[in-house]
């Protein structure tokens, strides 16, 4: 694991001593504290299919599916941000790519590291913000998977600019989200969180959604083409995933950085 050893980028009077567990850039950058807290707290039961990150392990291999449809893998290198346990990273990994993976939350770092362990794995995993790794390896990687992430961050168009940044020329950008729409708020806060139990409450602020409009706007700044967006149905009847034309709760989408970039 690589520990961040840049300074705090915060000006004088603004600094703020950091949460327990979470990187010390959080206080001076796009990182909500509360938010990296809240996944930090479940690091020692991340990669138990049945608790509480019970849903991400059912969306995975959709995600992965995803992300090969329109990438190779084997020898890509790819990073992956928000990494959390590293659930998406590992299934990267054992597909061939060259792995970095990110995230602010360090006991879930530190969780990834050990399981890749068992896994004999070696991805390169680091606690540091997407913003500060694009100053240190712009222009490095041929593909970026960011997660359920950008409706956990204060300022989600930023991290899009900083992977536009880490992506070489005709490099790829995979996310994936929740969009702000009655049947999000319905079936991923009320149904999943309140009735089903299958998330804990409060892991999601419908307030963060994001619509596909707003995403599509962001990477347009950032100067990428958005060529693909796709619905990822939650079938809770199976516990699993698929893709789907259906983009009005989580979708997926990927976007290409210009060959003259
Ligand atoms: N992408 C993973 C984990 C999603 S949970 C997966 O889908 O399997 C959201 C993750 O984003 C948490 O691990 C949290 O710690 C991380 N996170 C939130 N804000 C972040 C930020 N600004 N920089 C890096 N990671 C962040």
């Amino acid at each position: 694991m690589h520990l961040n050893a840049r300074p705090a980028e915060a000006g004088p009077g603004q600094e703020v001593p950091a949460a327990a567990g979470v990187g010390s850039e959080t206080m001076s950058s796009n990182v909500n504290p509360q938010e990296v807290e809240k996944f930090a707290a479940l690091a020692s039961r991340w990669w138990d299919k049945d608790g509480p990150q019970k849903a991400l392990h059912a969306l995975n291999p959709a995600r992965l599916a995803y992300v090969a449809r329109y990438q190779t893998l084997q020898g890509a290198k790819v990073l992956d941000v928000g990494c959390g346990g590293g659930l998406l990273s590992e299934a990267l990994a054992k597909s061939g790519a060259q792995v970095t993976a990110i995230d602010m939350a360090a006991p879930l770092v530190e969780m990834a590291e050990l399981h890749q362990l068992e896994a004999g794995l070696t991805i390169d995993y680091r606690v540091q913000t997407v913003e500060s790794l694009a100053e240190e390896m712009p222009g490095q990687f041929d593909a970026i998977t960011c997660m359920e992430m950008l409706e956990h961050v204060p300022e989600p168009a930023s991290i899009i600019a900083a992977c536009a940044k880490l992506l070489k020329p005709g490099g790829q950008l995979f996310l994936s989200t929740l969009n702000r729409t009655p049947a999000a708020f319905a079936l991923a806060i009320v149904g999943a969180e309140y009735i089903a139990r299958l998330l804990p409450r409060g892991t999601h602020d419908y307030r963060s959604f994001i619509k596909p409009a707003e995403l599509a706007a962001w990477l347009r700044a950032a100067g990428l083409d958005l060529h693909d967006v796709s619905g990822l149905a939650y079938e809770p009847w199976r516990n699993a995933a698929r893709l789907s034309t259906r983009v009005d709760v989580n979708y997926l989408a990927c976007a290409r950085k210009g060959t003259l970039a």
